[in-house]
């Protein structure tokens, strides 16, 4: 199996090293991530600028190619002109921070996995619900898990799943469980700073408003210390009102 490896926290990120040795048990992989961090840049490309690629090495030996682009972006370039092969697999993560919720939209590690969906590969975006003192093992070990699982069982070109991993040790984790996408938003705070200068400036925080989530949703399961996944779509059309709309007279 060819595996394409991305993420939006950087080629030097802890997430995609521990991603990347996982997934080479199962198939060959090739790693192509953003240089720098690139988070929430949601599923942005690159195009007044050119993308340059450099080779990285990490613990002495060839690690993958850096891309000064968006994890769209990394994406794009590994299928059209990096890897010789079309992958049978993208792979986006280890991402430091969950993705869940309405809040997938700005994902740079769901959009990295997006992009392969869009391209006809089946792509797993991969999210470990922590800030701090990340342990990547138990999502690294689920990544590999999963892999074989759709070598096994078969993904659709275009499947798009999204998983994500409660901080705790393997053994804490309750189960795996198959979600629908919650409503979840960051509940959103500037934080308002004087700069040395006197200046003022602002910088947005916040935290994941689980309220409401449903029980079959994805931040219910992390909450209730099981693995998510969920399998998303892009067709954002609005159904509803789609038939609604019909009936209005644009004229
Ligand atoms: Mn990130």
């Amino acid at each position: 199996m060819e595996i394409l490896v991305t993420n939006d926290d950087g080629i030097y990120a802890e997430g995609i090293f521990a991603l990347s040795r996982a997934l080479k048990k199962c198939g060959r992989v090739t790693v192509v991530a953003p240089d720098t961090e690139r988070s929430a840049v949601g599923h942005a490309i690159t195009l007044s600028d050119p993308l340059r690629v450099t080779e990285v090495r990490r613990n002495g030996a060839f690690f993958g190619y850096a891309a000064s682009g968006t994890p769209a972006d990394c994406v794009k370039l590994a299928i059209r002109s990096i890897m010789k092969k079309k992958p049978d697999l993208v792979f986006s993560g280890i991402n430091l921070g969950a993705n869940m919720g309405y809040n997938v939209l700005y994902s740079g590690t769901v959009s990295g996995a997006t992009e392969g969906a869009l391209l006809g590969i089946p792509s797993i975006a991969i999210s470990l619900a922590t800030f701090v003192d990340p342990d990547f093992a138990a999502a690294a070990a689920f990544a590999r898990k999963t892999a074989s699982a759709a070598a096994k069982n078969g993904l659709p070109p275009g499947a798009l799943l999204n998983i994500n991993v409660p901080a705790l040790p393997a053994g804490k984790i309750t189960g795996v469980s198959v979600t629908r996408q919650s409503r979840s938003l960051f509940t959103d705070r500037f934080d308002r700073r004087t700069d040395p200068h006197g200046r003022t400036y602002y910088w947005l925080t916040g935290s994941l408003n689980r309220d409401g989530a449903p029980a079959d949703s994805d931040t219910a399961a992390v909450a209730r210390g099981s693995i998510s996944v969920t399998p998303l779509q892009f067709d954002l059309t609005d159904e509803k009102l789609l038939g609604n709309l019909a009936n209005w007279k644009f004229k």
